[in-house]
């Protein structure tokens, strides 16, 4: 059965990058019928953000990548909050010391400040706890057995660290990447289990997928370099066989492709999924993420899948079930997937020419309320359908349609009144008096009456569509005018034209 898990540190909002990351989980794990595990990786409490983890939970429900197992919702292997299984780690920690894979490190914060001082050189300069330094140090290695069960017994505060082999090629196959290998000398002896007892991510990472049974990982390629530590924790521990099959998925970069996606300086890139109550640590942004900014949750779905993937037959548009279907491990590239904002707003322009108008409708109430405009929602409905072909998006449909709403505060003046003359006005006047005996306010009548009466009074159509429109909206812009004044109905088109004629 294939288990995939999505592992996420709560230590700020999730971006781009990591909600892609899930969604490649997802739809690997849906695709044969798996299970998607939701688990936290909370062991760094120094980096742990209150909130995150909700945060997190609603950014995926919000898209639509619903765990099947994880803290919010429980499941076989839980807990599914790595502090909360502390308890569970130290044994495995204690088995690679006794095996010879691990030693117990009693260095004071001062000690290691030391070593670093020492062994720095220019080449070197933030030398590494290592094979070099360890018989330096004081840890289970360099100390006698007696000296060892000494401080153990005193309760001296140590970490345990993994004993990394001096010199061998250890390797994998990645599902997207192939052969990768590496050379153990040039990782040091990371700590596995921290002085409070609590594992680093290293061990922890291992354990957790082992208990929990996951039978393929994907992550971003930031985890490689991390990769040869779990491959031979994988071993040393005794489970190599049920070691997962991982996937590194590569970086995500700004459209001109150069530079690696930058979270810090809080461009378009480091949006986050939706705004956050706290200041992100990543991104130093607080709020403005693609929720905000009116993306539909499809459209940021598709947008995701197509960092990094796509059919190869040129396909762009891809319902979640499609993509379910389609996705494909040989298809993902290895390189890194450029991320275009203007074509993510495409994307979601695509969504909302698809979307019922009465959802949009229900999307636009917040922003009616903040509006203080009170309409029905079949009205809003409409108007969403008369307007959302010009609108990239959801937060663009309030500038599109404000007129709908509310009369205009200002006309465009300029537009219209080097060619206004005493037979417009009256024009207006008249036509006013006859839509006042209109039975029937559909687009054809009005367009009809229009029509009739301009060319009785021997006055260009083409010249008073444009005066209609100011009156209506007040500029330039706005759907086909008379679609505008069939909406606003009979007693409120009156009511404008005639403003519109003071
Ligand atoms: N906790 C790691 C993170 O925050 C997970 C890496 C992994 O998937 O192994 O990204």
């Amino acid at each position: 059965k294939v288990r995939v898990r999505f592992a996420p540190s709560p230590t700020g909002g999730l971006h781009l990058g990591g909600v892609r990351t899930v969604l490649f989980n997802y739809l690997f794990a849906k695709q044969h019928n798996g299970e998607f595990v939701l688990r936290i990786e909370d062991t760094d409490q120094t980096r742990y953000v209150p909130g995150a983890e909700e945060y997190i939970i609603e950014c995926l429900s919000w898209c639509g990548l619903i765990a099947d197992e994880g803290p919010h919702v429980g499941g076989p292997y839980a807990p599914y909050r790595q502090s909360e299984r502390k308890a569970q780690y130290r044994q495995y920690a204690e088995q690679l010391v006794k095996d010879g894979y691990a030693y117990y490190a009693f260095d004071t914060p001062e000690e290691l400040e030391q070593m670093r001082e020492k062994l720095k050189t220019a080449e070197n300069p933030s030398p590494q706890y290592n094979h070099a330094a360890r018989v330096q140090m004081r840890n289970s290695l360099s100390l006698s057995a007696e000296e060892t069960a000494v401080l153990l017994e005193k309760g001296t505060p140590h970490v345990v660290r993994i004993k990394m082999p001096l010199n061998e090629e250890v390797g994998f196959t990645d599902m997207i990447r192939g052969h990768v290998q590496f050379n153990t000398g040039t990782v040091d002896d990371k700590v596995l289990l921290k002085a409070d007892g609590m594992p680093t991510y290293h061990l922890a990472v291992v354990v957790d997928d082992y208990l929990m049974k996951i039978t393929h990982a994907f992550r971003g390629e930031e985890w490689l370099p991390s990769a040869p530590v779990h491959l031979l924790l994988w071993k040393y521990l005794g489970w190599e066989a049920q070691m997962p099959q991982w996937a590194h998925l590569p970086l995500i970069l700004k459209p001109d492709g150069f530079g690696k996606l930058s979270k810090r300086d809080g461009d378009r890139l480091g949006f986050p999924v939706y705004a956050m109550d706290w200041t992100d640590p990543k991104s130093g942004l607080t709020s403005g993420g693609f929720r905000e900014r009116g993306f539909l949750p499809e459209a940021f779905v598709n947008v995701l899948a197509m960092l990094g993937w796509n059919d190869g037959t040129g396909q762009e548009i891809f319902s979640i079930q499609e993509l379910i279907e389609r996705f494909s491990l040989e298809r993902v590239h290895k390189a890194g997937a450029k991320f275009d904002y203007e074509k993510a707003k495409w994307f979601n322009h695509q969504y909302l020419l698809m979307t019922d108008n009465n959802r949009l409708a229900a999307l636009l109430e917040s922003v009616l309320k903040e509006k203080g405009v009170n309409a029905a929602p079949e009205y809003v409905a409409t108007i969403v359908g008369l307007v959302k072909e010009r609108c990239n998006l959801v937060n663009e449909i309030w500038d599109h349609a404000f007129f709908f709403f509310q009369q205009p505060e200002t006309y465009d003046v300029a537009a219209v009144k080097p060619k206004w003359n005493a037979d417009k006005t009256q024009f207006f006047r008249d036509w006013a008096s006859v839509l006042e005996t209109l039975s029937d306010f559909s687009l054809a009548t009005l367009e009809e009456s229009f029509k009739q009466l301009a060319t009785s009074m021997n006055i260009k159509v083409g010249e008073l569509q444009l005066p209609f429109r100011i009156m209506l909206c007040g500029g330039k812009f706005g759907p086909p005018v008379f679609n505008i004044a069939e909406v606003l109905g009979k007693h409120e088109t009156i009511a404008r034209i005639m403003k519109g004629l003071d």
